[in-house]
C-alpha cells in the first residue's frame, strides 16, 4: 500500500491510500459526518454501512452539531474502539472554510485526548459532497494536525486515509512543504 509519514516530536503522521473502514490498527477513525449525524453518502455512507445501525441511532443523539464541531461515539461493529463525527466546512457556505476545516482535526485530536486514544485515521474532510478543492483542503488539514502533534500526549499516530490517486498527490505535496 501507498504511504508516507514524518514524525514531529512522539507522533507519526503518515498519509496513505485507502479505505477509512479498513484502519485496523486505528483506535478511532473520524467520520465526515451530517449536522444530525444521520447515515448520509461518501464516506458517512462506508462507515455506517460497516458498522451497523447501532452507529446512526447512537450518533443522532449527539446531534446536531456546527462546522467545525466534533463528536464521539462507539464503533459497533468497526474494527476500531470509537468514531470520532466531525461536520466539515460546505466550502461555499461556511466561512471562513479554512478555519472550521482545521477546527474539525483539531477538535478530534482534542476528542481523542480526553478520551485516551493512542491513534486515529482521518478521511480527507469535506473534499467530497461538500465541495473543498483538495488541493486547497489537503494543506489546510495536514498544517491543522502539525500544529496540534508537540501537545499531544495520548496520540501516538495519526494517518490520513485517500480514497484516489490524484487527491493523495495533493496530499503527499502538502505533507511535503510542511
Ligand atoms: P464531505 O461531505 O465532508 O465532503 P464525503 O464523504 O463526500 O465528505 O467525501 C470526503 C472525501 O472522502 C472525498 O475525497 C471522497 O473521495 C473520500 N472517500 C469516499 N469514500 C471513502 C472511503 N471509504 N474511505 C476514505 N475516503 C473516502
Amino acid at each position: 500500500m501507498k504511504k508516507e509519514q514524518i514524525l514531529n516530536g512522539n507522533v507519526y503522521l503518515e498519509v496513505s491510500m485507502g479505505d477509512i473502514v479498513m484502519q485496523k490498527d486505528m483506535d478511532a477513525i473520524a467520520n465526515a459526518a451530517n449536522a444530525f449525524l444521520r447515515v448520509g453518502g461518501g464516506v458517512a455512507g462506508a462507515i455506517h454501512k460497516a458498522a451497523g445501525p447501532e452507529l446512526e441511532k447512537e450518533a443522532m443523539t449527539k446531534g446536531p452539531i456546527n462546522p467545525g464541531q466534533a463528536v464521539i461515539t462507539k464503533a459497533y461493529n468497526l474494527p476500531n474502539k470509537h468514531v470520532i463525527h466531525v461536520l466539515g466546512p460546505v466550502y461555499d457556505r461556511d466561512i471562513p472554510h479554512d478555519k472550521l476545516l482545521a477546527d474539525c482535526y483539531s477538535n478530534a485530536l482534542d476528542l481523542c485526548e480526553k478520551h485516551q486514544l493512542t491513534s486515529i485515521a482521518f478521511p480527507a474532510i469535506s473534499t467530497g459532497v461538500f465541495g473543498y478543492p483538495v488541493e486547497e483542503a489537503a494543506p489546510v488539514a495536514l498544517k491543522a494536525i502539525y500544529a496540534k502533534m508537540p501537545v499531544l500526549n495520548s496520540v501516538k499516530r495519526i494517518r490520513l486515509v485517500i480514497f484516489n490517486e490524484r487527491d493523495y498527490d495533493s496530499h503527499i505535496k502538502a505533507l511535503k512543504e510542511l
